[in-house]
Parts: structure tokens; C-alpha cells; sequence
């Protein structure tokens, strides 16, 4: 037996959305991985199919994007339709972000599409890192390790890892035998999907957009364009027969009018769960992630690329853990900060999404201003409660961008290197960023970068002057775009973590960046040998 858990892999078990992204961000982070899925191949159900922005921003920091862009439909807004009237009652615009994000639409894709693109980019990065036909049957935690029993085609083998990430969905194993309870509950009606092929852009056009909800108290129905077809999804009641091929298309008949030429390409009922385990994790070894940790109606897209944001939030920790650059405790923010994003944030969201297409009284579903309702809706996950305060929030509640704070995201505003433009999330994809919003003719006191966890940067409305010694580390700032974006007050320290959200913001002194990384991490910043 190794004596050093360091050096096994990560195990992650289940190759859906979440256990692919997951593994992805290992590899991305350079931890290796094996992902055990149960199935021969992956999955065949046509689920979720809405990807949104901040998912977008994930995958690409973990370089699988542009198959993804490759494979999917961009879709420039997202509208909420009165069902009697077809008046249109709320239009989320992601074009009004394209101060904060590179990725100002969302994606449309069916999730067994979207499956094989994330293989696909695992299989390029960490070949046979999938490994099919690899049952979960039980595991045990030890000291350093867990020991994980697998079911193979080969038989049952053992398997050790530093760590288990349970990405085995709904009815997860991990979760029932490290005896969480799931607390919440499951709605009494199904929701009904359904993929056509019809035309609905040239011969019978509708002109709706291409992501379009439509409110009704009665029956209320989202229509989405799916890269080449059309699904509708609409609520079906407690006790219901689902409908067979002839009454699955009056329906459709009955929502979009008269066309002649549909075809229903697949169907599927599935019941609605708000639920949510009461702890996510054991001994700092085992973590529960996705829908093992969080079943969450599939409103406005949130059960799928919630999931994604737990695996945005821990790949990062565990390469910093297994590297020896941060304390173990570093782990403990990962349930720390999900869990009431998941609870409060994506639940309540779904929620009121929900009681908002049902007409339901008192649902509140959307903050004030078209760019809070956008960044709300599309950039989920906005402020993550970083410093243990308990103050965090998924919506954004003022008209326009407020300063930059400890858990926000920080913007993807673009500034200049010594050569070419770079974004600020391009920064800290693989380490801290520590950004000095300053003057840079003044010849501020930046450290060097001698570590690879945590880079320093002067951000100027001044270029650097060549004789200023602060070439290598300054980034220019015409206009004080960026700056004005961040919202800071001069001579200001941005701490970004490499997931892309703000660590500490505080005025710049010295030797501030390494204790704000040191606050975080546990440990002080490594500086490698020379
Ligand atoms: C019909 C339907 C429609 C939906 N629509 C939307 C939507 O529009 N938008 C949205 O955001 N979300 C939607 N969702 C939710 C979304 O599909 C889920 O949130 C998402 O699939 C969760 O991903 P996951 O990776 O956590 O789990 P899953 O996708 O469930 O993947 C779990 C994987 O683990 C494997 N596994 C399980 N047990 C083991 C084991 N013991 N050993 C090895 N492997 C194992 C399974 O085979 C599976 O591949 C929908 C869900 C359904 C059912």
C-alpha cells in the first residue's frame, strides 16, 4: 500500500454533467483522476438543456468551451409570455453584459449531446481517466485515503483514493452510506418533455425566442429551439396517464397552432424534487456534488448548472491541498459556501420561478433593471459567502454594477499586458491574482512573481514606463475601464481566487496580498526552489 495518499488519484463516481466537469477541473488543476461510471455508455435521456453563462465561463476556464460552442445553439435572450395574451412581460437580455462576461448569451444543448463534448475533452486531456461499466458499491474512509469497492466487468476490485467525489446523481450511493438526509420535498405534478421536429422558422414561422417561458395559471409551457428541433416542457398533474404519440401532439398543436408537418422525436416524465442533503461531506475526504447533493426544479435551467457550480468551487481546493500550498481546512469552504446556494439560492429561485409561471401569489422571480435581472439569471452564483459571514446572494438587487466585494465573481474585464489584451478571469486560471488598482507612475511597491500560486499585478490607466521596473507585472487600463468596473477607490488590493471570485478587497499596504492569501490558504504563499 502507498504511504503517501498524495500521490493516488481523485476518484469521481458518475459520468453525468457534474462528475465530467469535475474531473475536468482536476485534470485542468493537473490532479489525476479516475471517473467510475456505472453504464456502458453515457447518458441516453434527454434532460436538462439550457446552459448558462457562468457554466460557459467554468468550462472554459477548464478548456472545453468551444466544443461545447461547437455543439450547441447561442441564444441572445431568454422571454417570459403572458400564455393568454402573448404578451411579452420580461425580456433577459445577456447581451447586457458584455462588460462582465466573454460569454454574453447562453446555450441551448440536450444534455446527451452535451455528455459526449465533455468526454470527448476528458478523453483528450487524461485518456482513459472514464472508465464505464465501474460500479460504486461501497467504500470506506481511512486516515489518508478512502478504499472504494468497484464493480467491474472484470469482477469487483478495489480501488484507493485520496478523495471521493459522489457525482452519482439523484439516488446517490455515497450519500445514503455516509447516511445523509435529504431534506425538502417533491412536487405533486410531473413535468412533461417533449422534442419535435417541426419547422417553426420558415414553414409555419412563430418568430418566439429561441428560450421563451410562457406563464399561465392554468398550464403554463416553456418553448426552447434545441439545436435541431423544438422541446416543450410543461407541467403534468398528480394523477395524470402520461400521453401517448396522438395526444402529445394536439398539445403541441393546442401551444404553437396548426402546423401539418410535426413528428415527437422523444418524450419523458419526470418528477420534480426540492431537496437537498444535510451535510455534503466526511472527514474532509468525501464530498457529495450535483444532484447527490441538491435535486432542484429544473427551473430556469437551475438543476444542471447548479451542480456546475460545485464543481467550479472544489477542484482548486484539492490541488492546492494535495500540493501542500493550503491547509486541509481549505476543504471546509466548499460545503461552506454551495450549501446555501443550493438551499437558499438556486431553491428559492426555482421556486419562485415556478410559482411565477403557475401565477401563484406572491411570487417575486426577478430584481429591478434589464442588467441585474441578466446577470442574475445567467451569471448564477454572483456573490459566494467567502469570509464565513453568512453574507452571500444569487441576486443582484441593484440597477447597476455595485464595487466589487469578498465573494463576488469578479467582472471578466479585459486590460492590457506588456503585449497583448488578457481578461481578468485569464489571470487567475491556474493561481491567486492579486490586483493593485493603483498609479502606476508612481512606482508602487508590486512584488515579484516568484510563485506560481499567486501572481501580482499593478492595474493603471498608465502604462508602465520601461524604467519603471514594473513591466513585467503591469496592466494597462485605458480609460480606467476596468477599474471603474471593479467600483474600487484608488490604491485598492482585489484578491482573486482561481475560481474566479474575489478572496479580499482592501486597501493596498505591505506584504498585503500574501496575508490575504495566507488568510485563505492556510498557508503561507510557496515560492518553488530555485
Ligand atoms: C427529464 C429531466 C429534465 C431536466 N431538465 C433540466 C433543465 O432543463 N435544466 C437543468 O438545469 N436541469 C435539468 N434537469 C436536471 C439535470 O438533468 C440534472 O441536474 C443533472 O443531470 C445533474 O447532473 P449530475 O451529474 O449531478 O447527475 P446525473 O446526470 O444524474 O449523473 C449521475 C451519473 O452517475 C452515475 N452513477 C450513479 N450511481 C453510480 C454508481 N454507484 N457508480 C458509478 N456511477 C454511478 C449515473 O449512471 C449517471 O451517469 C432535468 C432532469 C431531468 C430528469
Amino acid at each position: 500500500m502507498q504511504s503517501d495518499s498524495s500521490q493516488l488519484p481523485v476518484a469521481v463516481v458518475g459520468a453525468g454533467p457534474v462528475g465530467l466537469t469535475a474531473a475536468l477541473g482536476l485534470v485542468h488543476h493537473g490532479v489525476p483522476c479516475v471517473l467510475l461510471e456505472e453504464d456502458a455508455a453515457l447518458s441516453l435521456d434527454t434532460k436538462a438543456g439550457t446552459i448558462l453563462t457562468r457554466t460557459l465561463e467554468v468550462w472554459d476556464r477548464y478548456g472545453c468551451v468551444d466544443d461545447v460552442l461547437a455543439a450547441g445553439l447561442r441564444i441572445d435572450e431568454i422571454a417570459e409570455i403572458e400564455r393568454a395574451t402573448n404578451v411579452e412581460r420580461l425580456s433577459v437580455r445577456p447581451s447586457e453584459l458584455d462588460r462582465d462576461t466573454r460569454f454574453p448569451f447562453v446555450v441551448n444543448i440536450p444534455q446527451h449531446q452535451l455528455e459526449p463534448v465533455l468526454a470527448a475533452a476528458l478523453a483528450r486531456r487524461a485518456p482513459g481517466a472514464l472508465r464505464t461499466e465501474h460500479r460504486l458499491l461501497s467504500f470506506d474512509v481511512a486516515d489518508d485515503r478512502v478504499l472504494l469497492r468497484v464493480q467491474t466487468p472484470d469482477g469487483v476490485r478495489e480501488l484507493a483514493a485520496s478523495h471521493l467525489l459522489a457525482c452519482d446523481g439523484g439516488r446517490s450511493t455515497v450519500r445514503e452510506q455516509l447516511g445523509a438526509t435529504v431534506a425538502g420535498r417533491t412536487l405533486p405534478e410531473r413535468y412533461m418533455l417533449v422534442d419535435v421536429v417541426v419547422d417553426l422558422d420558415v414553414d409555419y414561422p412563430r418568430d418566439y425566442p429561441y428560450l421563451a417561458y410562457f406563464a399561465d395559471p392554468d398550464e403554463w409551457m416553456i418553448l426552447i429551439r434545441q439545436p435541431d428541433c423544438w422541446r416543450f416542457l410543461y407541467p403534468l398533474g398528480p394523477d395524470r396517464e402520461p400521453p401517448d404519440g396522438a395526444e402529445l401532439l394536439a398539445k403541441v398543436r393546442r401551444f404553437i397552432g396548426d402546423v401539418d408537418r410535426v413528428e415527437v422525436r422523444n418524450s419523458v416524465v419526470y418528477n420534480v424534487h426540492h431537496r437537498v442533503a444535510d451535510r455534503w461531506t466526511r472527514d474532509r475526504r468525501v464530498f457529495l456534488m450535483g444532484d447527490a447533493a441538491h435535486l432542484i426544479t429544473p427551473m430556469w435551467a437551475l438543476g444542471l448548472n447548479t451542480g456546475v457550480l460545485d464543481a467550479s468551487n472544489l477542484p482548486w481546493r484539492l490541488a492546492w491541498v494535495l500540493r501542500g500550498w493550503a491547509d486541509p481546512a481549505l476543504l471546509d469552504g466548499y460545503e461552506a459556501e454551495q450549501r446555501p446556494v443550493a438551499v437558499e439560492g438556486s431553491g428559492e429561485m426555482a421556486e419562485a420561478a415556478r410559482r411565477y409561471m403557475a401565477h401563484e401569489q406572491g411570487a417575486v422571480a426577478t430584481p429591478a433593471g434589464s442588467w441585474a435581472t441578466a446577470y442574475t439569471r445567467t451569471l448564477l452564483g454572483v456573490r459566494l459567502d467567502v469570509d464565513g459571514t453568512g453574507d452571500w446572494s444569487m441576486v443582484v438587487r441593484t440597477a447597476s454594477p455595485p464595487p466589487v466585494r469578498p465573494g463576488d465573481r469578479a467582472p471578466d474585464v479585459a486590460v492590457w499586458g506588456p503585449r497583448r489584451r488578457v481578461h481578468v478571469q485569464d489571470l487567475v486560471r491556474d493561481g491567486f491574482a492579486a490586483l493593485y488598482f493603483t498609479d502606476v507612475r508612481r512606482r508602487p511597491d508590486i512584488p515579484r512573481n516568484d510563485s506560481p500560486a499567486l501572481r501580482h499585478y499593478a492595474v493603471s490607466r498608465w502604462d508602465a514606463p520601461h524604467d519603471s521596473g514594473l513591466r513585467d507585472r503591469a496592466l494597462f487600463d485605458p480609460g480606467s475601464a476596468a477599474t471603474l468596473r471593479f467600483g474600487v477607490p484608488a490604491d485598492t488590493l482585489v484578491l482573486v481566487r482561481p475560481d474566479g471570485h474575489v478572496a479580499a478587497v482592501e486597501p493596498i499596504r505591505p506584504g498585503g496580498a500574501a496575508k490575504a492569501y495566507e488568510a485563505v490558504t492556510g498557508r503561507p504563499v510557496p515560492v518553488p526552489a530555485k
